[in-house]
């Protein structure tokens, strides 16, 4: 397995492109924006990209898919069905995040509409990418339709916007839940071996022994009852 990463957008988003170095079949995890280099990378670098594999809906992780699908059209378009209504409002949430219309362009954020997706992922699903065996976890909390992708053989997992290091994902906006998010990163994510290497949709990598023990959401330091710390 390879992992190339490019930081995009100004939510410094961590855009990846996955690969099965046997067969030269990829994914892209998360294209946040339109991006030449992204997409030479993968011209240059002889990757058959299958699918664009979105995590969530939210701006900062789809907002390349268009230009990506366009690039290359025979890659599947897959998301979870509980976050396509977030996918198809991509052009209005800027503005559901306090963005005023006239600073769109100036911040890169005027999207195009959004292709239609080619199939949504389903929970407990095995997702092949030539050699590889991506275990799709739906983990709803950070959004409705969150999916996590983890491949337990090579000892990794992609967990988008629920668990970053010393974090974990915002639940204010809408179709967040904090005790879902929580229920979701003990099933899908702490359920994996401490060695086990964390991709989160921003920040470094981290390792879910690490989280387990350091991560002041996951360890007892914070506990939230009833909106309040105590
Ligand atoms: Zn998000
Ligand atoms: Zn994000």
């Amino acid at each position: 397995m390879k992992i190339d990463r490019f930081t995009q957008t100004p939510f410094q988003q961590n855009t990846r492109v996955v690969s099965c170095e046997n067969t030269r079949q990829a994914i892209c995890i998360d294209p946040g924006e339109q991006s030449s280099a992204l997409e030479d990378h993968i011209r240059s670098n002889g990757l058959g990209l299958i699918a664009i594999a979105l995590t969530h809906g939210h701006l900062d992780h789809v907002g390349g898919t268009a230009a990506l699908h366009r690039a290359f059209p025979e890659a599947e378009i897959i998301i979870h069905e509980q976050d396509e209504e977030l996918y198809f409002a991509l052009q209005k949430q800027p503005l559901f995040m306090g963005i005023r219309p006239e600073q769109l362009s100036l911040l890169g954020l005027d999207y195009e509409a959004p292709p239609r997706p080619t199939r949504n992922w389903q929970d407990g699903e095995i997702f092949e990418v030539g050699d590889l065996r991506f275990s799709v976890r739906h983990s709803p909390g950070h959004t409705r339709g969150h999916v996590v992708l983890a491949e337990t053989a090579e000892k990794v997992v992609f967990v988008g916007d629920c668990l970053f290091e010393n974090s974990i994902g915002r639940t204010d906006l809408p179709g967040g839940d904090h005790a879902q998010l929580l229920d979701s990163i003990a099933r899908n994510i702490l359920s994996l071996d401490d060695d086990v290497k964390v991709y989160s949709g921003h920040g470094p990598v981290t390792t879910v022994g690490r989280e387990r023990r350091h991560n002041p959401f996951l360890n007892g330091t914070y506990q939230l009852e009833r909106g309040r710390f105590i």
